[in-house]
């Protein structure tokens, strides 16, 4: 299995770190993990078709990890996809699609649908709200696993999820504050993309405890439950908060051994 980091970076526009989203490669497939600032720019700087990319997931609707997602459905139709996108988010996200899809696009899509370039079915989409507390998806070659995470939760519901493949395991998760059933969804897991957005004296004194997590806490916790490599994104790219200084958090509690602050367009296997 492999990861492609797409984009290390949050709301900011920063050209060095784009927003949140990634691919794990496995059973032949090119899965997407949120679609945040630019991700089907960096698909194509990673050599992915994006007319091949047919299963997409959604951690949760904050506009950073969804926004370039109209532009990748459309024009991965347009440029080729000839099957419905396979789409699985939290509780919003059917309404989340169609409100683009059926609303706001619907004219264009209209425009186009019967012009024999393009496919009758790529413009179409199958979309899975996850309701449940945890959930297993299984697939040809591998398997989902999916569970609720706690990120301003009371307001938007928020997936985490752990792809398993030939005894491996990678787990992606979007943003989140330390719970326990992420925790549990990360144990002993070979690879963990995990959100870094400020240090750790910042998201104690401002107020950004009930988004995210402080750096030390991942790292105490992530050793705890045996994760192997540990890549750290979602950098809120702003003064004040150095990546060099939340690396060096999260290592106090880690070690050195298997942690990665992540790059756009790094690739790993696991
Ligand atoms: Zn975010
Ligand atoms: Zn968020």
């Amino acid at each position: 299995m492999k990861l492609i980091l797409l984009g290390s970076g949050a709301v900011r526009p920063d050209l060095d770190h784009w927003g949140p989203a990634q691919v794990v490669q496995v059973g032949g497939e090119n899965l997407l993990f949120d679609c945040g600032r630019g991700a089907t720019m960096r698909l194509v700087q990673a050599g992915i078709p994006i007319q091949q990319l047919k299963r997409l997931f959604f951690t949760h609707h904050h506009f950073d990890h969804n926004c370039d997602f109209a532009y990748l459905f459309l024009s991965s139709w347009v440029l080729g996809r000839d099957v419905p996108m396979e789409i699985v988010g939290p509780r919003g996200t059917q309404a989340f699609c169609d409100a683009l899809l059926k609303s706001a696009y619907r004219d264009d899509i209209d425009t186009r649908r019967f012009h024999p370039m393009y496919s009758a079915h790529g413009c179409k989409y199958n979309v899975r709200d996850v309701l449940e507390d945890e959930l297993t998806l299984e697939y040809e070659g591998f398997r989902i696993r999916m569970v609720h995470v706690l990120h301003k939760s009371h307001i938007l519901d928020n997936l985490a999820y752990r792809i398993e493949a030939d005894g491996k395991s990678i787990v992606i998760v979007g943003d989140t504050t330390m719970c326990q059933s992420l925790m549990n969804l990360a144990e002993g897991a070979d690879l963990m993309v995990h959100e870094c957005t400020f240090p750790t004296a910042r998201i104690r004194s401002a107020k950004w405890e009930s988004f995210h997590t402080a750096p030390r806490d991942l790292g105490k916790w992530a050793k705890a439950r045996g994760v192997k490599v540990l890549v750290l994104k979602h950098y809120a790219i702003q003064p004040g908060v150095e990546i060099e200084t939340m690396f060096d958090e999260v290592k106090a509690e880690f070690g050195d051994q298997g942690l990665i602050a992540g790059h756009d367009l790094m690739t790993l296997e696991v």
